[in-house]
C-alpha cells in the first residue's frame, strides 16, 4: 500500500525542535506543552506574527528544519513498515525549508520512495495516510474518503469525522496491518 506521511508533529518533532533553538538564542523556557491550538505558537513567543517567526525559523547556518528531534519510534516504524509498503512523505514546506528537510530525511535513515512538497495534500493519492493538521485530515477526509485517513492525536487537533485516531507509532502499524488483511481479504 502507499503511505502518505507527513513530517512536521507526525515524524518530527517540529515544535520540540524550535523551542530548543529558541530558548537557546532568547533565555527562553518555553516547553512543547504549551502548545495547545494549531495556532497556538506565537502568543506563547515574543513573535509579533506568523511572518516574523517564519523569518527567525530560516536563520542561521541551517533553517529550525534541519534539526528537528524525531519523535519516539517514528523512523524505526517507518522502516519497519517499508518492508511492505511504500513510503510517501507528503509535507507542506517553503522553498527555503525544502533543502533541509531532505537532508533531515537522510539523516534520519527515512525510507521515503516518494517526496511530496505540496500545500494540498490531497493532490497525492494513498491507501492510507498520517497527518495532525485539522485543515489537512478536514480536507483528506472530504477528497480521499474512499481511503484510511489517520489522525495523529496531538494537543493542536480535535477528532475529524471520517478519520481513525492514533495516539502512537505502534497503533498507526496496526491500522496498517488491519487495513492491509481487510484489502487482502476483499480482493
Ligand atoms: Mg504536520
Amino acid at each position: 500500500m502507499r503511505l502518505g506521511i507527513d513530517l512536521d508533529g507526525v515524524v518530527a518533532d517540529f515544535n520540540r525542535g524550535w523551542m530548543d533553538r529558541y530558548n537557546q538564542h532568547f533565555a527562553g523556557e518555553l516547553h512543547p506543552d504549551q502548545v495547545l491550538s494549531w495556532d497556538g505558537l506565537v502568543p506563547i513567543t515574543h513573535f509579533a506574527d506568523m511572518e516574523e517567526f517564519w523569518t527567525w525559523a530560516q536563520d542561521g547556518p541551517a533553517s529550525i528544519f534541519r534539526d528537528l528531534p524525531c519523535y519516539e519510534g517514528a523512523c524505526d516504524s517507518l522502516r519497519r513498515l517499508s518492508k511492505d509498503h511504500r513510503v510517501v512523505v507528503i509535507s507542506s514546506k517553503f522553498d527555503w525549508a525544502i533543502p533541509d528537510t531532505l537532508e533531515w530525511i537522510a539523516e534520519h535513515r527515512v525510507p521515503a520512495r516518494e517526496i511530496h512538497f505540496v500545500w494540498d495534500k490531497t493532490a497525492v493519492e494513498c491507501d492510507v495516510y498520517l497527518e495532525d493538521a485539522p485543515h489537512n485530515l478536514e480536507a483528506l477526509a472530504r477528497v480521499r474518503a474512499d481511503k484510511v485517513v489517520c489522525r495523529f492525536v496531538r494537543p493542536w487537533n480535535d477528532p475529524v469525522p471520517g478519520t481513525i485516531d492514533v495516539a502512537s507509532w505502534e497503533e498507526f502499524v496496526e491500522v496498517v496491518r488491519r487495513v492491509g488483511s481487510r484489502d487482502v481479504a476483499s480482493g
